[in-house]
């Protein structure tokens, strides 16, 4: 964590002020203080997830991919239920009796 304003290191989680920040700390958006130059703002911290919060993201992005192939599968199997048309039903019928 650096100081947007002037560089340094020494900065220090402020106290929410406000609906606003308490919304942006839910989304990992925390208000930091610097020691050194008195700024004061919103900084993005990193490596907030926690392992739990990963083995979740994981799960969830298991669970969509499943859902994305069940999807697909369900298509297919549409598709392919699917009565030709007549127009297809002959050239069916045509490729049939060439080969044979
Ligand atoms: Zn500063």
């Amino acid at each position: 964590m650096k100081c947007p304003k002037c560089g340094s290191k020494r900065i220090k989680r402020s106290q929410s002020r406000g609906f606003k920040e308490q919304l942006q700390k839910l989304f990992n958006q925390k208000p930091y203080r610097c020691i050194d130059c008195g700024w004061r703002g919103i900084l993005k911290t990193k490596s907030a997830r926690t392992k739990r919060d990963v083995k979740k993201y994981i799960l969830i992005k298991i669970i969509i991919i499943i859902i994305i192939i069940i999807a697909i599968y369900l298509i297919i199997s549409h598709l392919d239920r699917e009565e030709p048309t007549p127009d297809q039903q002959s050239a069916i019928i045509y490729t049939k009796t060439f080969i044979a």
